[in-house]
C-alpha cells in the first residue's frame, strides 16, 4: 500500500500472472462502487489505484476473504513469467508450474531482504527479458540456464550466466544458494549485481 494525492494503491499478488475470476469480479465491483482504477502492473500483479483511504481496509478485507495476498516489504518475489507451454508454440516448459514450485519452496519463511526480482522464460526467445533481471531462468532444449545480476533501469546490465544445461531441481538449488548468499551479504536491500564482484560469490561464469 502506498500513498498518492488521489488515494492509495493496493497491490494484489497474482502468482504466475494468473487472475482468479472471483478476485477479478470482486475487484471490478469494488472499483465500480468506490470509483477507483485497476492497473495490471509490469510485475504481473493487480494494482488497485486511487483507492480512497477511508475504504482501503474494507477493500483489502473483501479481497482477502477470497484468498488474495498483498504486496508487502520482505516477501519473496513472485517470478515474472512468460505464458510458456502449452500456450506458446515455442514453449519448452510449463512456466506456471515452475513458478509455482519456486513460490512454494521459497515463500516459507516469507521474509527476504530486498530487492531482487526473478524472471522465467519458457524458451531462449526470452520474452520476459530474463537477462535484465536479478535472477533469470531460461528453458533451452538441453536443460535450464540460470543468469544472475541483470537489471533494467537507467544503467541496464545483462546478467551473468552461472548455470547451463541443468535440471529443474538444480535450478531450485541454485536459487537457494543465491538467495542465501544475498541474504548474508545484504544489510537492508541491494540488487544481485551488487554482489557479483564479491570474492565469495558462489558461482563462476559459464
Ligand atoms: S519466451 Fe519462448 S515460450 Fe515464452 S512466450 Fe516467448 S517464445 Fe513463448
Amino acid at each position: 500500500m502506498s500513498n498518492n494525492s488521489a488515494g492509495i494503491s493496493i497491490t494484489v499478488l497474482l502468482p504466475a500472472g494468473r487472475l482468479p475470476l472471483d478476485i477479478m469480479k470482486t475487484a471490478q465491483e469494488l472499483a465500480n462502487e468506490y470509483n477507483f482504477g485497476i492497473y495490471l502492473s509490469l510485475t504481473q500483479n493487480l494494482r488497485l489505484i486511487n483507492v480512497p483511504e477511508n475504504i482501503a481496509s474494507h477493500v483489502r478485507e473483501q479481497l482477502a476473504t477470497l484468498g488474495a495476498e498483498f504486496k508487502a516489504l520482505g516477501l519473496f518475489p513472485l517470478p515474472r513469467i512468460c505464458i510458456g507451454k502449452p500456450h506458446c508454440n515455442l514453449g519448452l516448459i510449463d512456466t506456471e508450474q515452475l513458478s509455482n514450485k519456486i513460490t512454494a519452496r521459497f515463500n516459507s519463511p516469507k521474509k527476504v531482504k530486498g530487492r531482487f526480482k526473478i524472471a522465467i522464460s519458457g524458451c531462449p526467445a526470452g520474452c520476459t527479458s530474463p537477462r535484465n533481471c536479478d535472477i533469470a531462468i531460461m528453458a533451452t532444449r538441453s536443460g535450464y540456464s540460470v543468469y544472475a545480476g541483470g537489471k533494467g533501469g537507467l544503467i541496464p546490465r545483462v546478467g551473468r550466466r552461472i548455470k547451463v544445461r541443468i535440471t529443474e531441481e538444480e535450478v531450485l538449488d541454485t536459487i537457494a544458494v543465491l538467495v542465501d548468499f544475498h541474504d548474508r551479504k545484504t544489510k537492508v536491500k541491494q540488487r544481485i549485481f551488487q554482489i557479483l564482484a564479491d570474492p565469495e560469490f558462489p558461482f563462476v561464469e559459464v
